[in-house]
């Protein structure tokens, strides 16, 4: 029987090369191991996707049950990330960089889970030890998953050892600029094309009861701006719709992940309350907020503290 190598449900790129890159492992080690993911090719998330086609690789089969096959978890250790039916599998190893989760197995298995940024740093270790050469193109999406992870190193979850491990991968993989690689993954998991602006409005958006006054903020995590620079007065219009349907307030972060800051688009009855709350001025419809990254920590504290609330 093959062990079906398998990563979260909802797989991000992490998943999905750490489940390549383990398979490959396995099989150099002489078990049979396939690579698979919780998803079909097609709904794969569109930064992955680009990842697989820059590197010619196919995407690894789905996998929907796992009662009754071998199996080995990489990027996450928890029953609800885990394939339907687990608890009816053989979990037979375990590479992961989280916190330990509650799946638990009857016979003592191979269980590597490192505080580090990214599962493929800990199976760069590994293939190290082992003295196995990893196949270029694995390489090359195992880069891809580091960066992806630690946010091309600016995430708190990085690393020494992950920038250790890009060193060492992107020599294999033969990839000279990992900026520009980090930019071409962002570009793809941001992609504004042909998305109708209401829906790119409510893709990432949450309402707030802020002192009585219902306050809608939207945020687009961007590569540069000028991906919308063509779309914004639609996006205004979105808003302001959505506004018209009984709220004070709708803001559009527009974050440029590079820059490190947010240019805030607002729809108010009140522009200088949210000009108070970020400690800043309109020009036109939006006002650019240096370090704004984040609506949790820093855009939904200001604008209660500026609502009384
Ligand atoms: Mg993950
Ligand atoms: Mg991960
Ligand atoms: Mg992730």
């Amino acid at each position: 029987m093959s062990i079906c190598v398998v990563g979260h449900s909802n797989p991000d790129t992490d998943s999905v090369a750490a489940a390549i890159s383990f398979a490959n492992l396995l099989k150099a080690e002489g078990s049979d191991a396939v690579a698979c993911m919780q998803s079909d090719a097609a709904s794969l998330n569109p930064e992955s996707t680009v990842v697989l086609e820059k590197f010619g690789m196919a995407a690894p089969e789905e996998i929907k049950d796992a009662a009754g096959k071998e199996i080995a978890l990489v990027d996450h250790s928890d029953i609800g990330q885990a394939p339907a039916n687990i608890g009816d599998a053989e979990v037979v190893a375990i590479v992961d960089h989280h916190k330990v989760g509650d799946i638990t197995t009857n016979n003592p298995i191979l269980f590597n889970a490192q505080p580090v940024g990214c599962t493929c740093t800990v199976l760069n270790e590994m293939y190290k030890i082992k003295g196995i050469d990893i196949p270029k193109d694995i390489a090359g999406v195992m880069l891809c998953a580091i960066l992806s992870d630690t946010v091309n190193f600016k995430s708190p979850t990085c690393t020494d050892a992950d920038k250790a491990a890009v060193a060492d991968l992107k020599t294999i993989a033969g990839v000279d600029d990992t900026d520009a690689l980090f930019m071409d993954m962002l570009k793809a998991k941001s992609s504004v094309d042909g998305v109708p602006a209401k829906d790119l409005l409510f893709r990432d958006y949450k309402d707030f009861d802020m002192n009585g006054n219902k306050v809608g903020v939207g945020q687009l995590e961007l590569a540069t701006l000028d991906q919308v620079a063509a779309i914004r007065d639609d996006l205004y219009k979105a808003m302001e719709e959505v506004k018209a349907d009984g709220r004070h307030s709708v803001l559009l972060m527009l974050t440029d992940v590079v820059k490190e800051g947010t240019d805030l688009v607002v729809v108010s009855d009140d522009n200088a309350l949210i000009e108070k709350a970020f400690d800043g001025k309109l020009d036109g419809t939006s006002m650019w907020v240096d370090g704004m990254m984040s609506r949790k920590k820093q855009t939904v504290p200001n604008l209660q503290k500026a609502f009384g609330c």
